[in-house]
């Protein structure tokens, strides 16, 4: 059977996911309580419902409860989106995950069980001030709050080189576990990969370490 997927919240990013999950080919029930953004995705997808998501009696008239994953993303209504995911919780429902607007809104939400809570504005943020300082970094991942991985440009300096002789892992403990040249991607190099200048290296590691990669390699 096909996954379904519900999406709660019709803003920016929930609007985002519907469109992204349609174009996926997925069954995306979308939900929001305002009757022009309904109206919006009512081509997009497979069905859409003008709802209050914080009257129980109404989710489970949708059966809410047989969706495989149900994403929350209420905006600035904490109120709203705190209990919409509580009655998802207390209905069973397998999978929820939910936009969070601030440190003490995801607090809240991590104590009533949603099992994935996003930051989409702080965290992107987060990748384009990386991406911004510095001229090597192409984009920025954060793994945890002291590891990251990062696309970096390989320069000059590790042109015609290979893995063995950068010993990027002894010198900064971190780890190269990928390559992308042009259209080619080398998955887990062999040490003796060769690193040409414009490569892009997918390096993971500690976010300190990846710094001292970044400015005596770059
Ligand atoms: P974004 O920052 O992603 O653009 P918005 O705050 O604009 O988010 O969008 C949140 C959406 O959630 C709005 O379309 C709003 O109508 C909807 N919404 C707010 N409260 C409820 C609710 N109780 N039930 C269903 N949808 C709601």
């Amino acid at each position: 059977m096909k996954k379904q997927y519900a999406v709660i919240g019709l803003g920016r990013f929930g609007g985002s996911m519907v469109k992204a999950l349609s174009d996926q080919g997925m069954e995306v029930l979308a939900i929001d309580i305002d009757e022009e953004r309904v109206n919006e995705f009512s081509n997009i997808a497979t069905h859409a419902v003008i709802a209050d998501t914080t009257d129980e009696s109404v989710l489970k008239s949708l059966g809410i409860r047989n969706f495989q994953h149900v994403v929350v993303a209420i905006g600035d209504n904490l109120q709203a989106s705190i209990l919409t995911t509580l009655i998802l919780k207390e209905m069973g429902v397998e999978k929820i995950t939910v936009k969070a607007q601030n440190d003490y809104h995801e607090k809240v939400l991590k104590k009533i069980g949603a099992d994935k809570i996003i930051h989409p504005e702080r965290d992107m943020g987060i990748r384009i001030a990386h991406q911004i300082v510095s001229s090597s970094v192409l984009d920025y991942l954060e793994l945890s709050e002291e590891h990251s991985m990062v696309e970096l440009k390989a320069s000059e300096k590790m042109n015609g080189k290979n893995l063995i002789e950068l010993d990027i892992r002894a010198r900064f403990g971190c780890n190269v576990v990928a390559v992308r040249r042009g259209k080619e991607i080398y998955v887990s190099p062999q040490a003796n990969q060769s690193i040409h200048q414009g490569d892009i290296l997918i390096v993971i590691g500690r976010d300190k370490d990846i710094n001292r990669l970044e400015k005596h390699m770059t």
